[in-house]
């Protein structure tokens, strides 16, 4: 899929991974849509405006299915389509299993497996209809390897995994192609709260003996979204860490 002049909806890019891929598409020709449960501010905007592109910002949230909708059609209703949905939105909340709560499970879950859902259904219609559309879902290392504390987490994004694929066979024949990414560990605002015994711990098991940066996901992405030959794959960038 030839990127320029497309339209690209990244779920949760206000900051981090989401606003490096939103860049990176609008660097290379793509109208973008910025969204965050939080207002996107009038600065986050200023960064875009030398790209020459529509730049749309949607406050929601992606766990709500009518919310989800509402922003969808806001965006096909500002841009004429969305060609590309990046489904990064996602939060942690790290505790060991025994003292996880039912509502530490469901929230984690709700934002990041059922807001690509909810995401998701909202969009394929229409690139279904078009016979175009990609989606790239964010996993993470943590749903191929699991990760102590983080069991809601892994349970989050091992099913994005197997939600990409199976939607990846549905829609397939339809040149609407999906597919996951599953990042190690990226210096972002969720990994700056690590204590700094969890990251030396992390940097130990990582073959190329350092963190990644939101740039090398916006990469990925924008690779996946582009290729039209690839569809139902988990590509780890991740220094080699679940080699
Ligand atoms: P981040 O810095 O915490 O950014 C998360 C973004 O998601 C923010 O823009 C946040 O804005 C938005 N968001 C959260 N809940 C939302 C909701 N319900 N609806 C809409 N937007 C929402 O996180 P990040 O490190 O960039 O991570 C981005 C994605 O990559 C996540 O899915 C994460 O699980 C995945 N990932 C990250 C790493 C890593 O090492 N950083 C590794 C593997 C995978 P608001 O809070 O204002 O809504």
């Amino acid at each position: 899929m030839q990127l320029t002049n497309k339209n690209v909806f990244v779920t949760g890019s206000s900051r981090g991974i989401g606003l490096a891929i939103a860049h990176k598409f609008a660097q290379l020709g793509a109208n973008v849509v910025l969204n965050s449960r939080g207002a996107i501010s009038e600065e986050l905007l200023a960064e875009f405006s030398n790209y020459g592109v529509k730049v749309v910002p949607i406050s929601g949230d992606v766990s709500d299915f009518a919310d989800a909708k509402r922003m969808v059609d806001q965006a096909i209703a500002e841009l004429g389509s969305v060609d590309v949905l990046v489904n990064n939105a996602g939060i942690t909340q790290d505790t060991l299993m025994l003292k996880m709560t039912e509502e530490d499970f469901e929230k984690v879950i709700k934002i990041n497996l059922t807001g690509a859902f909810n995401m998701t259904q909202a969009v394929l219609k229409q690139m279904i209809k078009a016979r175009e559309g990609a989606i790239i879902n964010m996993s993470s290392v943590v749903g191929l390897m699991g990760n102590i504390g983080q069991a809601n987490y892994a349970a989050s994004k091992a099913g994005l995994i197997g939600f990409t694929k199976s939607v990846a066979r549905e829609v397939a024949n339809r040149n609407v192609r999906v597919n996951a990414l599953a990042p190690g560990m990226i210096e972002s605002d969720m990994t700056a709260v690590l204590s700094d015994k969890v990251k030396e711990a992390t940097l130990a098991q990582i073959p190329m003996k350092h963190f990644g940066q939101a740039e090398h996901i916006a990469d990925a992405t924008v690779f996946l979204a582009g290729q039209d030959y690839l569809t139902g794959q988990v590509l780890a960038v991740d220094g080699g860490l679940s080699m």
